[in-house]
């Protein structure tokens, strides 16, 4: 069943799906939780949200806040992103909003085979924009720093897992410990 996670997709396979990197480290480390489904295995979610990760130490070692994406369509990673509101002085980009920027145009049928992954709880605004655009599938790293809108993904039938993931929940945390009012600002708080 593991198709099922990627509609119209062919059954995954690992070695093909991100060539460049190795993914063990995350199959070993990636725990799951699955909220609306028990029937995807988290190995299958596994390459997808290492390389949100490496989106997030990359914005990490611009100066940005450790939050990354990555957007899966049939089984390939089609855009990345991080959050870049430092970076760019944005008030818009975080992880989700600077992928989908870099995914560029797209129709609402193309939109509909994907399967976005962030490595933290989207905010009322990328769970906007994935609702608005109607992605039908989010992959979340994390939801212990920062719960975010996930009743509107949730009302408007957006499947959601959440992995639970150590590794991102450590990364962000730390950034965290050492940067609070960039970090509240990031999500409108004081
Ligand atoms: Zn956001």
């Amino acid at each position: 069943m593991a198709n099922a996670l990627f509609a119209g997709s062919s059954p995954l396979e690992e070695s093909s799906i991100i060539p460049t990197r190795k993914t063990s480290r995350a199959n070993s480390t990636l725990a799951s939780r699955h909220l609306s489904t028990s029937h995807v295995s988290p190995v299958v979610h596994a390459p997808f949200m290492t390389e949100a990760l490496a989106e997030a130490r990359a914005g990490l070692n611009e100066g940005g806040i450790p939050i990354g994406c990555v957007l899966v369509r049939n089984g390939q990673i089609i855009a990345r992103g991080h959050n870049r509101r430092i970076q760019r002085s944005s008030v818009i980009l975080h992880a989700e909003m600077d992928c989908l920027e870099s995914a560029g145009r797209q129709t609402a049928a193309f939109y509909k085979e994907c399967t976005i992954y962030t490595t933290l709880s989207p905010c009322a605004m990328c769970s906007g924009a994935i609702r608005l655009y109607g992605i039908p599938r989010v992959v979340i790293g994390e939801n212990k720093t920062f719960v975010g809108d996930e009743t509107l993904l949730q009302t408007n039938h957006v499947h959601i897992d959440v992995l639970e993931s150590k590794e991102c929940y450590d990364l962000l945390q730390d950034y965290i410990n050492k940067n609070h009012s960039t970090w509240y600002e990031d999500i409108g708080r004081e």
